[in-house]
């Protein structure tokens, strides 16, 4: 077993027991000899408490404000289990009799223990007691909603080993009101069209509106009869097989729509990778399916009016207008690197005279990458007379902050002068560090603020006043 696997079954667990010593449970399930699930049948019916427990202990009362898990005789309410998320719902106590009248909001239902249903929820009225005469009640829309969701996953299931092969399993599923997801088995990604066509077929099975019954068989004659087994799961000698006409047949425990026509709609949103070997589809199903569908159609309606193209246009259209907004931003970037370059040579006939050096400083446009400063120096230092030491200096401002590149050319380098110092002291003075090679080095500073002008001045005489230094000592002596 992988270790998501694992976590996955922990955290399962958890969630089963709450806080909860499991001992708890199965004296509460060895005193009650049993406990019926009505919620096939029934939504709604009278029941006897026969356990609680608050704080994971047994508790023979608990008041209003508390949070606590009863445990009924018999129930409509589904605990979360082979794929479906819990029924919500109330249980109140009428107050006659030795219970005091009382309502519990029941938000998860778990079965800790195989055969016990145990309702979690809070008490916000009155006093529930052990014993008290109940009548439970599920939130049906929701409990409408989980189902289609669960018929849908089992049609998906069907519709995916037609497409796939039997070996694309079952792996896990979450039936949630007007979504589900389906993890199933397979080696690599399922193709857009394979999707659709089973999309399209499940989506048959609900316009032939096809009745869904579910019976209780052997698993023997079960398998016999063809039904889908889940992976990895465990069965007993009886199983419950829900079949949606001669469709599909699967071994289930869960609850389901009484037609495949009150699906009204499923939509596979898509399908990835959650691990090696496992694929994930979603899906939407009833009127949320319709919602986003309807919400796909106002956007594709949104998009043919910005672009004024025909709906089957849009794609083609799309694709140009991205083309053509590519080789814009080419042509951009061409001209705003000539444009860059363009001044060079005229500022490498305007050096400065330092001691016999030629200097060079320069600052860009705003918004020029460090790329381009290199250039634009490399540049500048190329159209220099050779023989004449050169430095060039050049500072860009991108996003507030500096850059600076110094390029040295072979006759200034063979009078010391070294782009690797020279950028040193140009950065420090713009509050940041640099260095590089002898004939090019790069460095950066600090945001600048509203004082770039002046910090920018400072940076070159920082490269001046060393040049001078070096030029200097050469020449005195
Ligand atoms: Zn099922």
């Amino acid at each position: 077993m992988t270790e998501q696997r694992q976590r996955a079954k922990a955290d399962a667990a958890g969630k089963k027991t709450g806080n909860a010593d499991i001992s708890v449970f199965a004296r509460v399930l060895e005193e009650s000899g049993g406990i019926t699930f009505t919620g096939y049948d029934e939504v709604t019916g009278s029941a006897t408490v026969i356990g609680l427990i608050a704080d994971g202990a047994g508790v023979p009362a608990a008041g209003a404000g508390t949070a606590v898990e009863v445990i009924l005789d018999r129930t409509p309410f589904y605990a979360e289990g082979g794929g479906q998320l819990a029924d919500n719902g109330v249980i109140t106590a009428s107050g006659s009799g030795p219970g005091v009248a009382a309502r519990i909001e029941i938000t998860d239902v778990q079965a800790p223990v195989p055969g016990l249903i145990v309702h979690r929820g809070t008490v916000t009225a009155g006093e529930i007691v052990v014993g008290a005469p109940v009548y439970a009640e599920i939130d049906v829309e929701r409990r409408r909603a989980i189902s289609r969701s669960h018929t849908a996953t089992h049609l998906v299931h069907r519709a995916f080993r037609g497409a796939l092969g039997e070996s694309a399993a079952q792996a896990g599923s979450e039936n949630a009101p007007g979504r589900f997801r389906f993890d199933f088995t397979a080696m690599g990604a399922v193709p857009a069209s394979v999707l659709s066509a089973a999309e399209e077929e499940v989506n048959q099975v609900l316009i032939n509106d096809l009745e869904v019954h579910a019976f209780h068989t052997s698993i023997d004659q079960a398998r016999a009869m063809g039904a889908l087994a889940l992976f990895g799961e465990k069965y007993g000698d009886t199983v419950r097989v829900v079949e949606v006409g001669d469709y599909s047949r699967e071994l289930c425990g869960g609850t389901h729509v009484a037609r495949s026509g009150n699906l009204g709609l499923v939509k596979i949103l898509g399908e990835s990778s959650i691990g090696s070997g496992v694929r994930r589809v979603e899906a939407l199903v009833g009127i949320d399916a319709f919602n986003f569908l309807a919400r796909e159609s106002v956007l594709v309606s949104q998009l043919t009016e910005q672009v004024k193209a025909r709906r089957e246009e849009l794609p083609e259209r799309i694709a140009g207008v991205i083309s053509r907004l590519r080789d814009a931003e080419r042509d951009l970037e061409r001209l705003r690197s000539a444009q860059l370059l363009g001044g060079a040579a005229a500022l490498a006939a305007d050096a400065e005279d330092i001691y016999g050096a030629g200097y060079i400083a320069h600052r860009v446009p705003d918004g020029t990458g460090a790329d381009g400063i290199r250039k634009v120096a490399l540049d500048i230092r190329g159209r220099m007379p050779a023989e004449q030491p050169g430095v060039v200096a050049v500072i860009g401002v991108s996003d507030g902050r500096p850059t600076v590149v110094v390029a040295v050319n072979d006759a200034g380098r063979a009078r010391g002068l070294r782009a690797g110092a020279l950028v040193l002291a140009a950065a420090g003075a713009l509050g940041g560090r640099g260095g590089g090679k002898d004939d090019v080095a790069q460095g950066g500073g600090a945001p600048l603020g509203d004082r770039a002008d002046d910090v920018i001045d400072g940076s070159f005489g920082a490269v001046r006043a060393l040049i001078s230094d070096i030029m200097g000592a050469g020449t005195v002596g």
